[in-house]
């Protein structure tokens, strides 16, 4: 008897804050830099060195998805750019396919689209070799997937005939605008509007963890374990520790892409498809129905950071 008292006390309470375990993984996009036309090889260097070292540091399992395309310079490689993605790699980062030329999959051929995974997976998958690693998980480029189900399904063979796991994306956020104001506040040698973005940034991506965790709760009963997507952006590199904090004042740890997966909400079915580039979490509130208001608490991107990135 005394038993069945300790658990009915005490297995609710476990089950609570079992469940209220926090689990993130960090994904990079755009690998080796985004760096909106500036080609000075310092500046790009100390990009992503200095986002390499903030995630070492702090022993975040980040991957990063990386197009090949700008691994080379007209038909010969670009040894600098491999060089950064090598750094990336030495530091045990992982990587991924995320195309050679980023190209959209609402616009090109199943062949074109396919062929460009292909060749968009070269030097990583050798870069990953050399560390005894293999080169695992692809990243759709506008998180496009295939607009119908046809031609989501085609691909999705293709993957996995040829050894690539989709890498999903639970927090979708517009990290590309705010990067874009911070380059051109940056550019214009303004501090103080550069560190207004920098600020501004954090507490939009704050606000955007909080709804897509009231999302899945909404969905799956539960937080589930999620994939936040950023880009390999000079903002991301100042502001990578910040960003850090507040997911682990939130009470977040950091996991890799295979852990994260784990999940089963990764299971869950997709029956809608359309041109858009969303969450997995926008796409499984679709297939299960889910309209307009369901949605209705996304935080929006500020008005003054539109106008900059225009
Ligand atoms: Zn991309």
């Amino acid at each position: 008897m005394k038993r069945i008292l300790f658990l009915c006390l005490f297995l609710p309470a476990f089950a609570l804050s079992f469940g209220q375990q926090k689990k993130i993984c960090i994904s990079f996009d755009d690998l080796p830099v985004v760096s909106y036309g500036i080609t000075d090889t310092l500046y790009q260097k100390e990009l992503i060195f200095k986002l390499i070292n903030s995630l070492t540091s702090k022993k975040i399992p980040a991957i990063g998805f990386v197009n090949e395309m700008k691994l080379y310079k007209k038909d010969s490689l670009n040894h600098f750019q491999i060089r950064l993605i090598e750094n990336w790699v030495n530091n045990n980062l992982d990587l991924g396919n995320h195309t050679y030329s980023h190209p959209d999959y609402n616009s090109v051929t199943y062949d074109e689209y396919t062929r460009d995974i292909m060749k968009g997976g070269i030097i990583s998958s050798k870069l990953l070799k050399t560390h005894g690693r293999e080169l695992m998980y692809f990243r759709h480029p506008f998180l496009h997937v295939g607009n119908t189900k046809s031609k989501a399904d085609s691909l999705e063979e293709f993957l996995k005939n040829n050894g690539y796991t989709v890498a999903p994306v639970t927090v979708d956020n517009e990290d590309y605008l705010f990067a874009l104001a911070y380059k051109r506040a940056l550019a214009k040698n303004d501090i103080e509007l550069a560190k207004r973005i920098g600020t501004d940034y954090i507490s939009y991506m704050e606000e955007k963890i909080i709804y897509y965790e009231q999302q899945t709760i909404e969905l799956f009963g539960r937080n589930i374990c999620q994939i936040l997507l950023v880009h390999a952006s000079a903002l991301n590199s100042d502001y990578i520790g910040s960003l850090i904090n507040m997911l682990g004042n939130r009470q977040y740890t950091f996991v890799s892409i295979s852990e994260a997966l784990k999940d089963p909400a990764y299971l869950t079915q997709v029956s809608v498809y359309g041109n858009w580039g969303i969450s997995w979490i926008d796409k499984w509130a679709f297939s299960q129905g889910k309209k307009g208001d369901f949605f209705r608490n996304d935080p929006k991107t500020p008005d003054y950071i539109r106008e900059l990135a225009e």
